[in-house]
């Protein structure tokens, strides 16, 4: 059995004073070992709270776990307590932030913060999680480690803070690493040596990597497999050529057609979907995208699309041009 970490019918929602807020709405989804998932969509579309439940991080209340199953190795750990939570946290399943600022603490060294999750985890003494550190600090290529680790995070860069993250985040060989857009913050070149590194680090370890992004030229550049999600649903997934090479759900059309491309005169040009996305108390009846679809007709006006399968069934689509080319 290949399969790492499974999500079953997730419901996450928020309770507020402007109403129920189904942030997460019938999610389910599988990660491999040793694989890259990518989550793509929108911000607002369901991606960061998946992420968040998936470690049961989101603050409850406002949030509640309406329904669902987390099954990592087998079992469910969405039923576990914080305490047990806190175990399996960085330990087997890890995260990354876009601004490693909110998850790194100002006033500990970077050689501190890092040791402290290898004691934790992994019941080392002080000096040998410190060594293990600075081979950490090694491999994701900070320089002169030995000197770095007594460094406080606002020494560094936006860069070189991600990767000590990175480092942080794979000291203790987590099976599953959890990236919620982990370069969006960071220029392009810095990107584009971040997502290297990550990928080196993922042939070295195994870790399958659930990688959160808005950016398709990311999600090629990572991806074994895709998942779309609008408002809170998951609306395609498929391997990440047949995302690209054909993509079934008019929003992954329009979130393709939105890749910047340089025009004639040599500026960039974006086609943005038009439309907003819908605010989570006020979901269009039918299916959720139909106010920004071209192709959208009666019935996508009154009736969800459900998630189905095509092909050999790891093909997925819900869009009502899709009904009857696939089964149920
Ligand atoms: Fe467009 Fe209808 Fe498909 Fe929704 S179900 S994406 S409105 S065609
Ligand atoms: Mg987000």
């Amino acid at each position: 059995n290949n399969v790492l970490l499974e999500v079953k019918n997730l419901r996450t929602h928020f309770y507020t004073q402007d109403g129920i807020m189904p942030a997460v709405d019938g999610v389910s989804f599988k990660i491999n070992r040793g694989e890259t998932l990518c989550v793509v969509g929108e911000s607002g579309c369901g991606k960061s709270v998946t992420a968040m439940s998936i470690l049961k991080l989101v603050p409850t209340p406002p949030g509640k776990y309406v329904s669902g199953n987390i099954l990592f190795g087998g079992e469910d750990i969405l039923p576990k307590t914080d305490g047990e939570m806190r175990k399996i946290r960085g330990k087997d399943i890890a995260m990354i932030f876009q601004e490693p600022m909110t998850s790194l603490n100002p006033v500990y060294t970077i050689g501190d913060q890092i040791a402290e999750a290898i004691i934790i985890h992994q019941r080392k003494k002080r000096v040998d999680a410190i060594e293990i550190a600075i081979n950490m600090l090694r491999k994701v290529g900070i320089p002169s480690p030995e000197k770095r680790i007594k460094e406080y995070p606002h020494q560094l860069s936006g860069g070189m803070r991600q990767r000590v993250m990175i480092a942080m985040a794979l000291s203790c060989n987590p099976m599953v690493l959890i990236a919620d857009e982990p370069t969006t913050a960071l220029d392009v070149t810095v990107q584009a040596q971040i997502l290297d590194l990550m990928r080196k680090m993922q042939k070295e370890t195994g870790t399958a990597i659930m990688f959160i992004t808005h950016d398709l030229g990311v999600v090629a550049e990572m991806a074994d497999r895709v998942v779309v999600m609008y408002a809170g649903k998951i609306v395609e997934e498929g391997a990440v050529e047949e995302i690209f090479d054909s993509p079934m759900h008019p929003y992954t059309i329009g979130l393709l057609n939105s890749i910047p491309q340089l025009d004639n005169s040599g500026k960039k040009a974006l086609h943005v979907i038009e439309g907003m996305v819908p605010s989570l108390d006020e979901l269009p009846k039918g299916c959720a995208f139909n106010p920004r679809c071209k192709y959208a007709m009666d019935i996508c006006k009154e009736n969800r699309p459900e998630l189905i399968s095509l092909g050999d069934g790891s093909r997925k689509c819900a869009c009502w041009l899709r009904v009857g080319r696939g089964k149920r």
